[in-house]
């Protein structure tokens, strides 16, 4: 059956990856009708707005996307269209798992999954200056917004994928001993839930500066990790750097309205254009897409595919030390598919 789904190939490094997930997603058979629509800095310049109406019609139509990375201006600027699109879509939850694929590195047995709260928190936007005397920006004050519901369903939806993922552990990470209102009710939620899955899955606690310290020493000792939307945000990319780098980090926004799916990274504008970006974050991605599907088939043979050629081919990019373009990876995989 052809599905439907959103295809925003994004700024950036964003065409290139997309291009080589394509061509892996042809190779395997799997059939989607993409509906290509814009975000980010591409949009500005083909529509004048970081967020066209077109492309969130066509993901209210299709409830599903493949996006790549959009570039945000730091500081000043537009405001994030990831976060205005997880916001739009209530795509609650941010699942990013982390997983050894190149022997030899520092770590070999990471396996791990963070699921990150993905509406709350820092980033609902409250976010201000304000005038003192001549200076416009003497204060700055941005407000963090947890509720009790937000923390349930991020709660409840870890340890639910923990269970149908065979997973033994939720480790909740907090920082509830200084952010005692929102970090306190997040880490009260989650130990209200915890018993409910007892001698299923076992649940832990952590404070934030301690589990980003642990990740290093004995990354081994995590399973599922279940934390709030700015430590979620950081924690990932920490963990993806245990195994590799971005490269190899794909993440999934599962919410009531939608499912999007995508790289942890983002537009890599120091790379974009040369064609040596690793797409494998973005074909893991799709991957994930699969498996969202159902297509839990194609979906295992996409990583096999992508385990085998970075382990025994050893075709690599250059940020997993090897010498491939991303065209010539992509191919690769596709042959290996
Ligand atoms: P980045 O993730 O784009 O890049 C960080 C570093 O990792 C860079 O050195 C880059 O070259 C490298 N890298 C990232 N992806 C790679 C890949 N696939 N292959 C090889 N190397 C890769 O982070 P940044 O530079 O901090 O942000 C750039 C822009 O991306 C910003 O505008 C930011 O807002 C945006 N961003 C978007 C998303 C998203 O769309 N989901 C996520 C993060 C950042």
């Amino acid at each position: 059956m052809t599905r439907e789904a959103t295809l925003i190939a994004g700024d950036g490094i964003g065409p290139e990856i997309t291009e080589a997930t394509l061509l892996v997603l042809d190779a395997l058979g799997a059939k989607f009708d993409w509906d290509e629509q814009y975000g980010g800095m591409s949009a500005v310049e083909k529509a004048g707005t970081p967020l066209p109406n077109a492309t969130l019609d066509s993901i209210r139509r299709t409830k599903l996307a493949l996006k790549g990375p959009l570039t945000t201006p730091v500081g000043g600027g537009y405001r994030s269209v990831n976060v205005a699109l997880r916001q739009e879509f209530e795509l609650y939850a941010n699942v990013r798992p982390t997983k050894t694929i190149v022997p030899g590195g520092r770590y070999d047995k990471v396996d791990l999954v963070i699921i990150r709260e993905n509406t709350e928190g820092l980033y609902v936007g409250l976010d201000h200056t304000f005038k003192v005397g001549d200076d416009p920006k003497a204060v700055a004050q941005t407000m963090s917004v947890m509720t009790r519901e937000g923390c349930r369903r991020i709660v409840r939806f870890a340890f639910e994928y923990a269970k149908q993922h065979g997973r033994k552990k939720v480790t909740i990470v907090h920082k509830a001993n200084i952010l005692k209102a929102t970090s306190g009710l997040f880490l009260e939620t989650a130990r209200m839930i915890a018993p409910e899955y007892a001698g299923v899955i076992a649940a832990d606690d952590k404070i934030v500066d301690n589990a980003a310290m642990q990740l290093v020493i004995n990354p081994a000792q995590f399973d599922v990790i279940v934390t709030t939307n700015l430590f979620g945000d950081i924690l990932s990319d920490e963990a993806s750097g245990l195994v590799g780098g971005l490269g190899l980090a794909p993440g999934a926004n599962i919410g009531t309205k939608a499912a999007i799916f995508e790289a942890v990274h983002g537009s890599a504008p120091d790379i974009a254009g040369r064609g040596i970006a690793n797409p494998s974050a973005q074909m893991l991605a799709a991957a994930m897409m699969l498996d969202h599907l159902g297509e839990l088939d194609a979906a295992a043979r996409l990583r096999r595919a992508l385990e085998t050629v970075i382990v025994k081919d050893n075709v690599r990019t250059r940020d997993l030390g090897g010498t491939a373009a991303t065209a010539e990876f992509a191919r690769t995989v596709a042959r290996r598919v």
